[in-house]
């Protein structure tokens, strides 16, 4: 049986979410059966939590008792706080597999002695929480990852705290480093006006939210010739996609099943929405999981010659930081992203838009390069088919979940509008 065919049996005969979903039948293939199961939505998940996603004949207490689980909460985007049952031998072996279609993360992170460091909220990742003023040695898990940030807004970083930064990665000398883009381009911009080039890993792992272009340049300013390489993942799925050298997105087949679902109504028919079946932790009983976001299919090969049953051009950004273009048509944040690529001095951004041709634009300089607000403003225009309105800031808030939002519309709620068909 493949392992995806065990995970619906499991689920379908053991798991209460599932009792009215029914079993594959022998010989059916496994995605006739997995077509029967409803797509699951946040909102269905924090109802299920725990006692629907714990399997029959399973003891949830005893299994909690002896560490086998935990309860782990995402830093979950949408204001509600999602729980999942943590079974750390899975995460970390899930996590592992998914640098293989990347060859030199793929080698470094299987070297022995390999430390990484990391750079995103302190507020929580995965099961750590590191908010407060601790000293290093109390950040280092497992004498392998260190944990660099301790402030819940990056722009509230002083000189101080970025030089302790830099100090800690010369000291550590992690061979990766792992990071949230925004987190890391705040922190290059810091390094770069103090004339600090720290320790260079052999390779940067963008993870916990979707880099902007203007991250990205930040980021290469400071790690010169450091492949910098993008990952997606998230605290109730595993690490399910990573960027090869041809930058493509290749999967984690041994641990994740991936759908790609077109939208409903037909709309952008070359884009889809992401679908996850973890395989591989009885504990973990999420089928048809809805990740909120949308992806671009890339149907041809990949030119780094990796075959793979499913492969993604790119990352679009959640469905609920998507916009409408003034006369309606649904514009990715990836697609706001491109436009403002161009645009030196800019940092960062954050773009409302309030009505079908009312968009509010805050730019955030880096303060390196003079910036043209003017220039963020036409570049837009040309998007949005409707001129925003544009203001300097020093910065933008970061959302309760510790993660920054780059786009949104207020006025429509597009996560409900760009669902996937049924
Ligand atoms: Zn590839």
């Amino acid at each position: 049986m493949s392992a995806l065919l065990e995970v619906l049996d499991h689920c379908a005969r053991r798991v209460p979410l599932y009792r009215d979903v029914a079993p594959p039948a022998p010989g059916e293939p496994a995605s006739a059966a997995l077509a029967r199961f409803p797509v699951l939505r946040r909102p269905r998940l924090l109802r299920a939590f725990p006692k629907e996603l714990v399997p029959e004949g399973a003891s949830l207490s005893a299994a909690l008792a002896s560490g086998e689980i935990s309860f782990v909460g995402t830093s979950g985007t949408g204001g509600e706080r999602v729980q999942v049952l943590w079974s750390q031998p899975w995460w970390d072996t899930q996590e592992l597999d998914g640098f293989a279609p990347h060859a030199l993360a793929w080698a470094a992170v299987r070297e022995p002695g390999y430390r990484e460091a990391v750079l995103t909220t302190p507020t929580c990742t995965g099961n750590l929480c590191h908010v407060g003023d601790l000293p290093m040695t109390e950040r280092i898990d497992d004498d392998r990852v260190l944990f660099l940030n301790q402030k819940v807004d990056p722009a509230l970083w002083s000189d101080r705290d970025a030089a302790r930064m830099a100090d800690e990665l010369d000291a550590f000398q992690p061979v990766g480093l792992e990071a949230d883009p925004a987190y890391l381009a705040y922190l290059a911009v810091r390094w770069a006006r103090l004339g600090r080039t720290p320790h260079q890993p052999r390779f940067v792992e963008l993870s916990y939210e979707q880099p902007s272009a203007r991250h990205l340049a930040a980021i290469a300013r400071v790690f010169p010739g450091v492949p910098v390489i993008d990952a997606y993942g998230s605290t109730e799925c595993g690490f399910m996609l990573i960027a090869c050298e041809a930058g493509r997105y290749h999967p984690n087949p041994r641990w994740h099943h991936l759908e790609l679902a077109p939208l409903a109504g037909g709309l952008r028919p070359e884009l889809a929405r992401l679908l996850i079946t973890p395989l591989g932790n009885r504990w973990l009983n999420l089928v048809r999981y809805d990740s909120g976001d949308l992806v671009r299919p890339q149907p041809e090969a990949c030119p780094c010659g990796r075959a793979e049953p499913l492969l993604v051009a790119s990352l679009e950004g959640r469905a609920k930081d998507a916009v409408l273009h003034a006369e309606g048509a649904v514009l990715t944040a990836r697609e706001v992203d491109a436009a403002l690529a161009p645009v030196a001095g800019l940092l960062h951004y954050r773009l409302i838009q309030a009505g079908p041709s009312t968009f509010e634009v805050d730019v955030v300089p880096d303060e390196l390069d003079p910036l043209d607000p003017t220039e963020a403003r036409d570049r837009l225009a040309a998007l949005l088919g409707a001129e925003p309105r544009v203001r300097v800031v020093k910065s933008v808030a970061v959302e309760p979940s510790g993660k920054f939002r780059l786009s949104r519309a207020t006025h429509v709620d597009l996560d409900v509008r760009l669902a996937v068909a049924s």
